[in-house]
């Protein structure tokens, strides 16, 4: 069963204004946050709390499911792939039934704006909880709350489900999972289902989860219990006679010859005494120092890849192809790390990280084991581009991240897609971050084209490849420029109004103007005006066009960040300073996200049967809409996919290392920088 309600977690945000739970089951659940991209979308329990899992594992973000919206699952209870196949599809319904409201043009909607009539306009503060009526198996139960703020009392359901307990073993659990009959402790109903030998563990991760094979091993094997009968305690550090015991275990805990060793701080008949005896036999360890072992201390990365490589008999290896850069040159791990890599016993924490002195989870012991004993082979990894976009609130940055992971990912490689909500700073860490990654090629529509010159200096030196994706960056790191054939579609935009106005023809009649343009720190909106102005100019100049708030130069018509409300509130100044008792017949708008403010501001401040003809460009859904309802005259559709294709072309050419194509060299508006472009129509 699939509910939907408010947030229900009875932790005082259970009239959350900004997410949509989807429950499964009695613990599971889906988050839908209507969160704006300044919040956490890293799938921690954001600065509200919301992202909670009971079983208290990773939730994680998935933003594919609308251009809105962040889907949230909990990874332990719910595996991905059951995810995917049973919510999917009926959250996709709702949100398709929901569809007016939540592609309004800002996403930071509120729930109670979705649901005016179900949604107490008081958000209440959970407090005392009661359960009113107990749930059975097929019937919803209610839990009572108090809130704590007003006192007022108020029930949420519960709702029913069968507890079920593994009754019967049909299949053993092995190595692999087996089957198990469950029963209903309650009902007596029975199901069939999967079963491995962790089952019992309340910490196990999911199926699908990368330690869950080594941790079924591992105690299949008997190389280690849980850390209590219902814990295993993946996430736990290990102590280096803990982990020197896993691998005696894996050997077939054999008799060592002496129990004689160089170490002074054994503690005698302790667990570890005989595997250290065999480790030191063996020359697995010659210990921290000439007569310590220091078996209490916990075990680094380092460490266990170096037994284990000690272990499986020191094969050479080279250290050539390493990708790690926190691997120190003749560290005593650095061959045990190659040979980890080459084996695919571990992938490292980030594709050029392997953080050899962080402690090894019990998770992570048990995985490397694992891998080196069923000789899984090298992981292969794939290269890495990073996608930074602006933002979402505009839904064409939606269209081209999105195509440019789609393509890319076709194309075989592993895609880290950014957001950063209009926020340079935010830009500037993201693409930080993806440097650290290892991105060999990053993708950047810039917000302020003049701010990302330091950070993208640090990828130059790092010898990443940044492309400057449809608008210009003032930076020598950028190698290449995809981007539209900007000057025509301000030069569209400007002989639209020419046409429509048949200026060519007026003689002696004049037409009343406003300019309103895009952002000052994008390059590309001093490209727009050029265009417009170059069709515009000679009826300003001539008298036929005339700008009645006198406001003509680029300074004073540019509209920060683009933002609809910013343009808004000019246009809503300037009509009722200017056009009180007069007609306006055109606006050139620079962009939809500036026509519509001006749309808005034409509702709310202009009263004349003239409805002055507004330009635009992209396309987005708001604005067609506005276009079907006369409220916008004209857009250019500029195809992102065309622009997404042509990057991920110059991107496969980077890589392969053959020439990507360009078509014309552009230099930023301040002469500083040139580089080889591609203008698509
Ligand atoms: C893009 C436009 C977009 C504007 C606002 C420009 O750089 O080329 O398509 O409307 O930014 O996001």
């Amino acid at each position: 069963a699939l509910f939907v309600s408010k947030n229900r977690s009875g932790r005082g945000d259970a009239f959350s204004d900004t997410s949509l739970s989807f429950y499964y089951g009695n613990t599971s659940y889906v988050s839908v946050n209507m969160i704006s991209e300044s919040e956490n979308t890293s799938g921690k329990t954001d600065s509200n709390g919301f992202y909670h899992c009971q079983a208290g594992t990773d939730l994680h973000g998935d933003s594919t499911l609308s251009d809105d919206l962040e889907l949230y699952y909990c990874e332990a209870t719910v595996p991905e792939s059951k995810v995917k196949a049973d919510f999917r599809k009926e959250i996709k319904d709702i949100l398709e039934f929901l569809d007016v409201k939540l592609r309004a043009k800002d996403s930071r909607q509120s729930i109670q704006d979705l649901f005016r009539n179900i949604t107490p306009k008081a958000v209440h503060t959970a407090g005392a909880s009661w359960v009113e009526k107990a749930e059975t198996c097929t019937v919803d139960g209610a839990k009572g709350y108090q809130c704590s703020t007003c006192g007022a009392r108020y029930y949420e359901p519960i709702q029913a489900h069968h507890n079920w307990e593994l009754s019967r073993v049909v299949t053993p659990a092995t190595q692999e999972h087996g089957t198990g009959e469950y029963t209903c402790s309650r009902c007596g109903e029975t199901k069939t289902d999967e079963i491995c030998i962790g089952s019992g563990f309340t910490d196990m991760p999911a199926f699908d989860n990368w330690a869950h094979p080594g941790i079924d091993w591992a105690i299949y094997n008997e190389v280690t219990n849980g850390t209590s009968r219902t814990t295993f305690g993946p996430g736990q550090g290990c102590t280096r006679g803990q982990v020197v015991t896993f691998l005696w275990r894996t050997a077939g805990e054999p008799e060592p010859k002496s129990m004689t060793t160089p170490f002074q701080d054994l503690k005698p008949g302790a667990f570890y005494e005989k595997a250290v005896a065999w480790a030191v036999e063996n020359k697995i360890t010659s210990g921290t120092e000439p007569t310590q072992f220091s078996p209490e201390a916990t075990c680094t990365r380092g460490q266990i890849v170096t037994f284990l490589w000690r272990f499986m008999g020191s094969p050479d290896v080279s250290t050539e192809t390493s990708r790690f850069n926190d691997v120190v040159p003749g560290a005593f791990y650095e061959k045990a790390v190659a040979w980890a890599q080459a084996a695919g016993v571990t992938a490292g924490t980030s594709r050029v990280a392997f953080s050899p002195n962080d402690t090894c989870t019990r998770a992570q012991v048990v995985t490397f084991l694992y891998r080196s004993q069923m000789g899984t082979g090298p992981i292969e990894l794939k290269d890495l581009v990073g996608v930074s976009m602006p933002t979402k609130d505009l839904m064409r940055w939606n269209q081209d991240g999105n195509n440019m992971k789609k393509e890319l990912e076709a194309a075989g490689y592993d895609v880290d897609l950014q957001f950063a909500a209009n926020n340079p700073s935010r830009q500037v860490s993201q693409i930080d971050k993806m440097i650290e990654e290892g991105a060999k090629v990053i993708i950047v529509a810039a917000i302020d084209g003049w701010e990302l010159d330091g950070v993208l200096a640090k990828a130059k030196a790092a010898g990443v490849k940044v492309i400057a994706y449809d608008r210009p960056i003032g930076s020598d790191a950028v190698s290449y420029y995809a981007t539209f054939d900007n000057f025509s579609v301000g030069a569209a935009q400007g002989k639209f109004i020419v046409d429509q106005l048949d200026l060519a023809n007026a003689g002696d009649k004049t037409y009343n103007i406003e300019l309103i343009g895009g952002s000052p720190d994008d390059g590309n909106a001093y490209v727009f005006f050029d265009g417009a102005m170059s069709e515009l100019q000679k009826y300003i100049d001539a008298g036929t066009l005339n700008v009645v708030s006198g406001q003509k130069d680029f300074e004073s018509i540019a509209t920060e960040g683009w933002s609809s409300e910013k343009a808004q509130e000019r246009f809503e100044n300037l009509l009722s300073t200017y056009y009180a008792d007069k007609q306006l017949d055109a606006v050139m708008c620079s962009n939809d996200s500036t026509a519509q403010g001006v749309a808005v501001a034409l509702e709310n401040a202009y009263d004349n049967d003239v409805y002055p003809i507004l330009t635009g460009q992209d396309c987005d859904i708001v604005s067609v809409k506005n276009m079907l309802d006369d409220k916008q005259a004209m857009s250019i559709f500029k195809d992102t996919r065309t622009l997404a294709a042509k990057t991920v072309e110059m991107v496969d050419a980077i890589m392969k290392g053959t020439e990507p194509p360009t078509n014309a060299d552009f230099t930023t508006v301040d002469g500083a920088h040139t580089y080889p472009a591609f203008y698509c129509d």
